[in-house]
């Protein structure tokens, strides 16, 4: 497979380069923001985005949420497969990432590793058994000091899935506590709060507290090559696809029992 890096100076972009070599395929070259100070690595090609993708079978790209709608118009007249990880957009970048997949077989997830997504499927169960009216939950992340958004995407991914477990609009759900600070917790809400610290490359819990007692679930990543791997398995999977909008659960095998997952 030919790969394209988007943001190839970046931790993930850095990751993303060893793993697909790793894995035996060819990084043709990369893109990266000429305005950051980070070094270019100097064993790949940098590339304009129109010198890049023509000539690859899959972009992975792991970027800023600024680039997106840009990102996306480079797959406009088709193209290689868009492995999109970048996390933090906003409502402004779905349509173009969905216009885009009318093109070209896209894999939009804010988080490429098992856990989180094993995790987001419990979570779910567990908002459809956990009524709202008995159990408050919240979902506590932490990263590293120099992630620009916040909560993660990894923690809206699980909100996102209790909020469907609940039958709940995430719109009016989800409190992100910016205003907390004078006001009660309001009920039927799932809070989220985030902390920065260090170089901790992702935690997340899921808390379901009730009157009498508590349920915990953690989930920890040790090395952000887990990312990179499973980027790395979705492109290879993507590789040859029609144009649409593919789902992670489906890349990881979460969409059937680990005797037939591979
Ligand atoms: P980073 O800041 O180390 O890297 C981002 C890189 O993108 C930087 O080098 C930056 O200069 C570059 N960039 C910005 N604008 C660009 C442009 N126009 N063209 C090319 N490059 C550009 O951040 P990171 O930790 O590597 O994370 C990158 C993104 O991936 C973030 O959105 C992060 O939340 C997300 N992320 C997703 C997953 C996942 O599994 N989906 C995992 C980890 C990180």
């Amino acid at each position: 497979m030919r790969v394209g890096v988007f943001g190839v100076a970046g931790r993930m972009g850095r990751a993303l380069v060893e793993e697909a070599r790793l894995a035996g395929h060819v990084v043709v070259g990369g893109t990266m923001n000429p305005a950051t100070a980070r070094e270019r690595p100097a064993d790949v090609a940098i590339l304009d985005i129109g010198d890049l993708v023509p000539h690859v079978d899959a972009v992975l790209d792991f970027t800023h949420a600024g680039t997106v709608q840009n990102h996306a118009a480079a797959f406009a007249k088709g193209g290689p497969a868009w492995i999109l990880g970048t996390t933090g957009l906003g409502a402004a970048d779905e349509a173009p990432v969905e216009r885009a997949a009318g093109h070209v077989a896209v894999l939009r997830a804010a988080h490429f590793g098992f856990g989180i997504n094993l995790l987001a499927g419990i979570a779910r169960r567990l908002g459809e058994l956990l009524a709202a009216a008995e159990f408050d939950v919240d979902i506590v992340e932490t990263h590293h000091r120099q992630k620009v958004d916040a909560p993660s995407g990894s923690a809206l991914v699980l909100g996102m899935a209790i909020a469907e477990g609940r039958g709940v609009d995430p719109a009016t759900a989800f409190d992100f506590g910016a205003d907390r600070r004078h006001r009660a917790r309001a009920a039927d809400t799932i809070g989220f709060a985030s902390l920065r610290s260090g170089q901790i490359v992702g935690e997340h819990e899921i808390v379901f507290t009730s009157q009498d007692e508590q349920i915990r679930l953690s989930h920890r990543v040790f090395d952000r090559r887990t990312f990179a791997k499973g980027a790395v398995k979705a492109a290879e999977k993507m590789v040859g696809r029609p144009p649409g909008l593919y789902s992670i659960d489906e890349v990881l095998g979460l969409d059937r029992p680990a005797a037939k997952r591979r």
